[in-house]
């Protein structure tokens, strides 16, 4: 008899691992309280690129006459047909996964699963009946929620979160973004191409101000918003917030309680205007109230799953995946997939790990960023005898081409081996780009094998070459784009 595996939620994390344990033979049963595909389809990765496409095919409009085109009527963006589209092809995707599902034999109960034993998940179904699934191993997968901070008053109207600013079917003329990591900052090139007014309130001295992410790409990233006229308040925080009326908000911001020294300019309240406010900071846990602790499931204080390299828990059959293990591990769609796969081979009796270290991030801000391995900092940390060498987007005839000629690409390299220990890109289509550099960290190539690769021309690839390149000491173009 084949094993039985029971997973509870259905996001990228669950519905791929189902997907694989049933590839691999098990009898596999998904309890989903939403809609499958979880965020990252319903109200994350997903809707935010597609709403993206229409805001980047705006900006190519905006710039018909540098590609040499004329056009005599207007363009502007129809923000119900954009959602209608959006909704299109969210329904296509999750209508994919159900058909896959059903290849599989995989099957799915709609409902909210509490857990009672390892063994045991009841579920109650939306039609008010419960149904309890056994099977021999569990897989956790609740992904995680927008983060209703206590100081904002949530009213869908004037104060939003990250899912309900993606049904919005009107431009807000003024967006005050609260948070300008990776979401916020998603959030403010797409609004502001789509023409609203955006100003983005961060409380650190960079935005997307992750570990993961190298300051030059912050500080680029920073540089474009200006030119974008996207207004920017670092180091600042809300106060308090006053409703004015007329779905206007009044926002007070403040010193951010981050700042080492707190000086009389600091000090000074702002004050802006707002017609939306959008919240994005950071995502909260969905691991309470579902049997997790009955269970005796070690979570830290946030709420987030403990579990090892392996995704098992401190419970024997119990492993965990996905946004649920929080900010600690990588709250990323692949990585809960990946996550998935080594879940369920190892309760199928495989012995697999989760590499962190080659898991590359992406983020769809104008110009992109993306990275995998170590920055600077870590290197300097893990006392590596390291190189950093760059080459600027602006060089590639691809870049000038396409008119996309902002960023740079970095690498940094062991001096003595040339071993890659990280890439760091901020350019157009950063986040494809990375793929290459991600397998060349798998794989522990150094910068000569990735130098001797040959690259296509004219393309955007090139950039990983020729920083490699440099990284040898022997640059084909030190000067272009200078
Ligand atoms: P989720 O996708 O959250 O799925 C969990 C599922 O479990 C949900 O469907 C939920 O309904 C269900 N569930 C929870 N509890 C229960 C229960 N008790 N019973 C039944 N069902 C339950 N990541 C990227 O890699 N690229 C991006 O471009 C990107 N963009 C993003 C943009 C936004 C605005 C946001 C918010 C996130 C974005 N992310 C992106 C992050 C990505 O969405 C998450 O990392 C990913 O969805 C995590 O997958 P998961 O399977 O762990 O959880």
């Amino acid at each position: 008899m084949s094993i039985k595996i029971t997973i509870l939620g259905a996001g990228p994390g669950g519905y791929i691992g189902a997907i694989r344990a049933a590839q691999l033979g098990a009898r596999v049963t998904v309890i989903e309280d939403d809609r499958l595909g979880g965020t990252c389809l319903n109200w994350g990765c997903i809707p935010t690129k597609t709403i993206r496409a229409t805001a980047e095919a705006l900006e190519t409009a905006r710039r018909f006459s540098e590609f040499g085109l004329v056009h005599d009527g207007t363009v502007k963006p129809d923000m119900k047909a954009v959602m209608a589209r959006k909704n299109k092809i969210v329904d296509t995707l999750v209508l994919g996964i159900q058909k896959t599902f059903d290849h599989y034999n995989i099957e799915l109960i709609e409902g909210m699963g509490s857990v009672l034993e390892p063994g045991r998940v009841r579920v109650e179904k939306k039609d008010g009946k419960t149904v309890d699934v056994t099977g021999d191993k569990l897989i956790l997968a609740p992904g995680s929620k927008t983060r209703k901070v206590k100081d904002f008053d949530f009213d869908r109207q004037r104060i939003l979160t990250s899912d309900q600013a993606l049904t919005l079917d009107e431009i807000p003329e003024e967006l005050v973004i609260i948070g300008g990591g990776v979401v916020g900052s998603e959030f403010g090139f797409i609004f502001n191409e789509l023409g609203a007014r955006v100003m983005i309130v961060e409380a650190m001295d960079r935005v997307v101000g992750l570990p993961s992410v190298d300051p030059d790409s912050s500080k680029i990233l920073q540089r474009e918003m200006k030119k974008r006229k996207i207004k920017l308040f670092l180091n600042k925080v809300v106060m308090r917030t006053e409703n004015l009326g007329g779905g206007k908000t009044r926002l007070i911001l403040g010193p951010s309680p981050f700042l080492k020294k707190i000086g009389p300019k600091d000090k000074k309240e702002i004050v802006i205007k707002a017609d939306k406010v959008l919240v994005t900071v950071g995502r909260d846990s969905k691991n309470r109230g579902i049997g997790l602790k009955r269970l005796g499931l070690e979570l830290d204080s946030e709420g987030w799953i403990r579990a090892n390299e392996k995704m098992e828990t401190n419970i024997p059959d119990v492993y965990a995946i996905g946004d649920a293990l929080g900010p600690e591990k990588v709250m990323l769609a692949h990585a809960a997939s990946a996550e998935a796969m080594i879940a369920v081979e190892n309760a199928l009796g495989g012995h697999r790990v989760m590499n962190y270290d080659c898991v590359p991030i992406g983020i769809f801000t104008s110009p992109e960023i993306a990275g995998v391995g170590i920055t600077e900092a870590q290197a300097e940390k893990r006392g590596y005898e390291y190189r950093s060498d760059t080459f600027l987007m602006r060089g590639l005839g691809k870049s000038q081409a396409i008119g996309r000629i902002a960023g740079q690409t970095k690498i940094i390299s062991d001096v003595k081996t040339r071993k890659i220990y990280g890439v760091h890109i901020i350019g157009s289509h950063a986040s494809d780009l990375i793929a290459e550099a991600t397998l060349a960290l798998k794989l522990g190539a150094t910068t000569e094998e990735l130098a001797s690769t040959i690259h296509v021309h004219p393309t955007l690839s090139e950039a990983m070459a020729e920083t490699a390149y440099a990284a040898l000491d022997i640059p084909f173009h030190p000067k272009a784009g200078l």
